[in-house]
C-alpha cells in the first residue's frame, strides 16, 4: 500500500498512491513518467469510476506552468490541460470567446473532460472531447509526442477519448466560438407533456434537458437560449432544503417518494442570464454517486418509462432526480456517442446511501435499449463488453499496446476493461 491517500469527489474511490507528483513542467513530468513503474494522472477527481486509482505514482498537472494560445483565426485555442474548466472558461471570456458547450459543473479539469467525454446538452452538440484538434502528450517512455489530423493520426484518434491510457495530455488544442450570452429558463412541466413534445422541444432549443424524480408526475425542465449581452443576473444557489431532505431520506429510506412529491411542489420557475461560462456551471454541494448511459434517440422515451417503472415497483429510495439530455453524435472511436446523437440518461444517488444494486438493475434496462456508459460513471462493463459495443475498440487497443507496451498507464479497473490490449 502507497503512503498517500486520494479520494474522488464522491468519496466512492479512495487510493494510497506511493506518491502525488505534481511537476511544474514538461521537464519534470517526463522525468517522473519515464522513471515510474506505474503512473496514473488526476484532474479534478470528479469521476465516480476507479480511473484514477493507483498504488504507484499519481500525477496532478494543478502546478503545471502554462498560458492560453488563441489561434490567428480564433477558431481555436491551445490550453493547458490540468486548467480547471472554470479557469479555462473564465480565460477564454477575456478574449471574446466561449465553449459551445459544458456540463452541469466546472471544476473540472480540461484533460480529465477531454478523457472521459464529459458532455453538456444540446442535439446539435458534441462532447468536449469532439472539440479537441491537437494534443501535446508525455508517453510512457518520457517522450513528448504532438498529435492531430496528420502528425500522428492514429494515436490522435485514439486520445481524443482516451481514459489517460496513452500518456499524459499537458495541452490541447480545442475548437472555441464566439463569446456567447444564454438566457436560462426553468420551469415545472407534466411528465407525459414534455415526453409528447421531446423531438420538437430538443429541436428549438440549443439546450433542453431535464430533471425528474421519478416518484411525482412532473419534471423541472431547464433550457439555456442564446441572448443579447446581459449582466448576470443570478438566483441565489442554495441546497440546504435538498440536503436536509438527503439526510432525511438516509435516515428514513421508505419516505423517499412523499420527500420527492414535496420537492416537486416547491420548485419554482425562474430565469436568469449571463455569459455563457457563468450560466452553464451549477454549484453542486450534495454529494452523490451517479451512473449514465446514452442510449440511441428512437429507445429513450421506453427506457425512461422502464426505468421509471421499475424504480417505483421496487420502491428503490433514490433520492436525488434524473438527469435527461441530448448529445449530438460523433466519430471517436470509443466515444458512447459514436455514430449517435443520444439521449444522455443519468441516475444519482445521495453518496452515503446504498446505490450499487439499484443502479445495477437500472443498468440492464439501459444496456438492453442499446445504451453505452459515461466512462467516468458507474457501469460494470467487461472488456466483452467493451468489445462488442466499440467496433473501434481493437484499433484503440493496438495504439495502446504500440505507446506504452508495458501497461505503465493501467489500473486494476482499465485492466478488466482493456486487458485485450495487453
Ligand atoms: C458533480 C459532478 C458533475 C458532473 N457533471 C458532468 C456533466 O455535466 N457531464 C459529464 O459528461 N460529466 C459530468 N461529470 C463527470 C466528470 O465530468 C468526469 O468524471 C471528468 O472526468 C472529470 O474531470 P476531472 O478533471 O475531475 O478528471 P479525473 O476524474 O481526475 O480523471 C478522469 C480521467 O481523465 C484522465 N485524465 C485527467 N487528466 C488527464 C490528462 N492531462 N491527460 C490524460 N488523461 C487525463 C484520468 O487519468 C482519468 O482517467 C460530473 C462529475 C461530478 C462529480
Amino acid at each position: 500500500m502507497g503512503v498517500s491517500e486520494w479520494r474522488n469527489w464522491s468519496g466512492s474511490v479512495i487510493a494510497h498512491p506511493t506518491v502525488i507528483a505534481r511537476p511544474r513542467d514538461e521537464v519534470e513530468l517526463a522525468a517522473i513518467v519515464r522513471t515510474a513503474t506505474q503512473v496514473r494522472v488526476t484532474g479534478a477527481g470528479h469521476s465516480f469510476m476507479p480511473l484514477c486509482e493507483t498504488t504507484g505514482t499519481l500525477v496532478s498537472l494543478e502546478d503545471m506552468a502554462g498560458d492560453l494560445i488563441v489561434a490567428a483565426d480564433r477558431q481555436s485555442v491551445d490550453a493547458p490541460a490540468g486548467w480547471s474548466l472554470k479557469r479555462l472558461t473564465a480565460a477564454l471570456w477575456a478574449q471574446g470567446l466561449s465553449l459551445p458547450n459544458q456540463g452541469d459543473v466546472n471544476p473540472q479539469s480540461l484533460g480529465g473532460a477531454l478523457a472521459t467525454g464529459t458532455h453538456g446538452t444540446g442535439l446539435e452538440l458534441s462532447s468536449l472531447a469532439a472539440l479537441a484538434r491537437s494534443f501535446r502528450l508525455v508517453l510512457a517512455d518520457g517522450s513528448i509526442v504532438n498529435c492531430d489530423q496528420t502528425a500522428e493520426p492514429d494515436l490522435f484518434e485514439a486520445q481524443r477519448l482516451s481514459l489517460g491510457l496513452l500518456g499524459i495530455a499537458t495541452r490541447a488544442r480545442i475548437a472555441v466560438i464566439p463569446a456567447l450570452h444564454l438566457e436560462e429558463r426553468i420551469e415545472q412541466r407534466p411528465l407525459a407533456e414534455v415526453l409528447d413534445h421531446l423531438p420538437a422541444l430538443a429541436a428549438a432549443t440549443r439546450h433542453m434537458e431535464f430533471f425528474l424524480f421519478p416518484y411525482a408526475g412532473s419534471v423541472t425542465l431547464k433550457t439555456l437560449h442564446p441572448t443579447a449581452a446581459a449582466e448576470l443576473a443570478e438566483e441565489e444557489g442554495d441546497d440546504r432544503v435538498f440536503q436536509a431532505c438527503c439526510d432525511l431520506a438516509a435516515a428514513a429510506p421508505r419516505s423517499v417518494p412523499m420527500i420527492q412529491r414535496t420537492l416537486a411542489r416547491l420548485t419554482r420557475s425562474s430565469r436568469r442570464a449571463g455569459p455563457a461560462w457563468r450560466i452553464f456551471p451549477s454549484e453542486r454541494t450534495v454529494r452523490f454517486e451517479e451512473m449514465e448511459y446514452e442510449l440511441p434517440v428512437a429507445n429513450a422515451v421506453a427506457a425512461l418509462h422502464e426505468a421509471l417503472e421499475l424504480v417505483r415497483t421496487k420502491r428503490m429510495p433514490l433520492i436525488f432526480p434524473f438527469e435527461f439530455r441530448m448529445v449530438a453524435g460523433d466519430d471517436i472511436w470509443l466515444s458512447p456517442f459514436h455514430a449517435g446523437p443520444c439521449a444522455s440518461i443519468s441516475v444519482h444517488q445521495y453518496a452515503p446511501m446504498p446505490w450499487s444494486d439499484h443502479f445495477a438493475a437500472l443498468e440492464a434496462v439501459f444496456r438492453a435499449h442499446g445504451g453505452r456508459p459515461h466512462w467516468a460513471k458507474r457501469h460494470t462493463l467487461t472488456s466483452a463488453d467493451v468489445r462488442a459495443l466499440y467496433p473501434m475498440a481493437e484499433a484503440f487497443g493496438q495504439v495502446r499496446k504500440r505507446v506504452d507496451p508495458q501497461g505503465k498507464f493501467m489500473n486494476g479497473h482499465l485492466h478488466q476493461l482493456f486487458g485485450f490490449s495487453l
